[in-house]
């Protein structure tokens, strides 16, 4: 059975202090399940942190929000795959909405930093989806194929390894969100896509104003295997009541 992963996308939230207190209380009324998994992107100067509390409890994983597809070298700002690792991260967001419209980050380099993250045996957590005009125009199947098409060239084996989250970037920090027959279909095309491409499963996560009320209707759908969840993680009895969503 594939486990349902809650993934707490902090953002630019939670410096090493408060991370410290956040797993603290987290891990107060933590009880691990195999059916879930509960995964953090701290900032990068917090993942140390999270990774020494949290990364030791069963059903637990730390993930890095960006890396940088090189292993070292010129590039101030950045983190390294590597660097990634060593402070406790299995995993990372990439492509993630405000790496791609804040911060104009291309399909290309979205390309180089999955594969960056599948040499260095890092989970990539591929963040996919539609802008509002480009939902208005009916477009959101051509604009996620786009997005997907940065992962041809991965073999069916490699490509099962990805987790991917479908985010329409409209309903990211807005409080509106896609109805779970709208994400489901989403999602629906996205493993199609996967399995065109010979993959096996792959997780798919849906991402955009989730919180403690409407997490179970979206984790009810069975195309959707888990949520990628930013404002609602910050805190921790939030973020519990959303972990313990349908499975308490
Ligand atoms: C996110 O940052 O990935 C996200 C989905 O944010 P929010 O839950 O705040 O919409």
């Amino acid at each position: 059975m594939t486990p349902t992963i809650f993934a707490a996308n902090w953002k630019m939230h939670h410096g090493p202090r408060a991370a410290r207190d956040f797993s603290d209380r987290f891990l107060d009324g933590y009880r691990p399940a195999a059916d879930r998994e509960v995964w953090f992107f701290p900032p990068a100067v917090s993942l140390e942190a999270v990774a020494a509390r949290a990364g030791e409890h069963a059903g637990i994983r730390v993930g890095a929000q960006n890396v940088h597809w090189e292993p070292k070298g010129a590039f101030t700002g950045e983190l390294s795959v590597a660097m990634a690792k060593e402070a406790g991260a299995s995993a990372a967001l990439v492509g993630h909405s405000e790496r791609r419209h804040v911060f104009g980050e291309r399909d290309e380099e979205t390309g180089l930093k999955v594969r960056a993250l599948l040499e260095g045996d890092l989970t990539p957590v591929l963040c996919v989806g539609e802008q509002l005009a480009e939902r208005e125009a009916d477009d959101t199947l051509e604009v996620v194929q786009r997005q997907l098409a940065v992962l041809e060239g991965l073999d069916g084996a490699t490509l099962s390894r990805l987790v991917i989250a479908y985010e329409p970037v409209w309903a990211i920090g807005t409080g509106k969100n896609a109805t779970p027959a709208d994400a489901a279909a989403v999602h629906g095309a996205i493993r199609r896509w996967c399995g065109e491409h010979g993959a096996g499963a792959v997780s798919i996560l849906y991402g955009g104003s989730v919180k403690p009320e409407n997490a179970e209707e979206l984790l009810a759908e069975e195309e959707i295997d888990g949520v990628l969840v930013g404002g609602a993680s910050l805190d921790p009895e939030t973020w519990q009541a959303i972990c313990g969503a349908v499975l308490d």
